[in-house]
């Protein structure tokens, strides 16, 4: 290998740190950020995050509170619920865990969540903030973080041509929009790849910063990679791994080891991505309790 190893829980950890330090300035004025989680159903890895996140907020000095409710919950009373998280003023953000049940209408819950507590940054409004550039938007947690692990690591993104595998609201699309940002972490050239893109190989071994936000294990082979280039890989995937005791093991969307061997930086999985994404959800409650502090 290499390629540097950008490590996404010592940065993460950082981050958190700084936030726990901003957390007790708050207190000092008698604000705590308090993060509400509302978890639908019982998928496993949602479970998994959701009780990360908890612990990191709690960790960090915040109110937590985690709601959870069960996968016959009908779409007026997941409505009701948030309406109460809106309308209490110990909780500054909250995010309903994605994926929803098939039955319920995603679009119309996440419109329901006030735009100033949507620290998960998928409401129209600050969907539109941040395209527009209006510093005061959430920006989704994962894209937030990889922006953060560019800049933290020294990656230069100006002027640096960002391929981006993925569209999806949640990652592709708000990447972009943040790369293509005026400013540190911005100023990038940004090309963006889906299942629809021709000679997408030709396309990924153009970049200088490759991002895999796809959800298939290794899709990105070595060949599709410009020696020298920054890789981040978004993808956490599990795959069958018998000599696992959980029977799976956790990859990306990245072959790793053959690209280390030609990159010049590369995140792993686990420990790149994963751990900023909580950081940075931390790092938006905090930002949705000043919001309220400035009136
Ligand atoms: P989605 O399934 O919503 O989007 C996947 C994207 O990849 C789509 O735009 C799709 O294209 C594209 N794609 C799929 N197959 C191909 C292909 N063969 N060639 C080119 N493009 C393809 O996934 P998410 O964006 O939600 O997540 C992506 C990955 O990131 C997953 O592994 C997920 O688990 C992980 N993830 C990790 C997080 C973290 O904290 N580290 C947070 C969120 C997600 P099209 O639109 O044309 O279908």
């Amino acid at each position: 290998m290499t390629a540097r190893l950008l490590d996404g829980v010592a940065m993460g950890r950082a981050i958190r740190q700084e936030v726990a330090q901003d957390v007790a300035r708050l207190a000092q004025v008698g604000i705590k950020p308090g993060l509400a989680v509302v978890l639908v159903g019982e998928d496993p890895a949602s479970q998994v995050y959701v009780r990360s996140k908890g612990k990191a907020c709690e960790e960090a000095g915040m109110h937590s509170v985690t709601i959870r409710l069960p996968a016959t919950t009908t779409q007026a009373e997941l409505l009701a619920t948030i309406d109460k998280l809106n309308a209490d003023p110990a909780i500054h953000g909250m995010l309903v865990q994605l994926p929803l049940p098939k039955a319920m209408n995603s679009e119309q819950v996440l419109r329901r969540i006030d735009p100033r507590k949507d620290v998960d940054g998928f409401h129209p409004e600050n969907v539109g903030k941040l395209v527009t550039g209006d510093p005061t938007a959430f920006r989704p947690a994962t894209p937030y973080g990889v922006q953060q692990m560019l800049i933290r690591s020294g990656v230069e993104t100006k002027g640096a041509h960002a391929v981006i595998i993925g569209r999806s609201n949640i990652v592709g699309k708000p990447m972009a929009n943040l790369l293509i940002q005026q400013g540190p972490g911005g100023d990038a050239t940004v090309t963006v790849c889906h299942s629809r893109t021709r000679d997408l190989p030709a396309i990924a071994r153009q970049a200088d910063i490759l991002i895999a936000a796809i959800g298939k294990a290794e899709f990105v082979t070595a060949d599709m990679v410009r020696p020298g280039a920054v890789v981040i890989d978004v993808g956490i995937n599990r795959v069958d791994d018998p000599t696992k005791e959980k029977g799976y093991r956790l990859c990306g969307d990245v072959a790793f080891e053959p690209v280390a061997a030609i990159a010049s930086a590369i995140t792993p999985v686990p420990g790149g991505v994963g751990p900023m994404t909580i950081a940075m959800l931390l790092k938006n409650t905090l930002q949705a309790a000043e919001l309220t502090r400035a009136g």
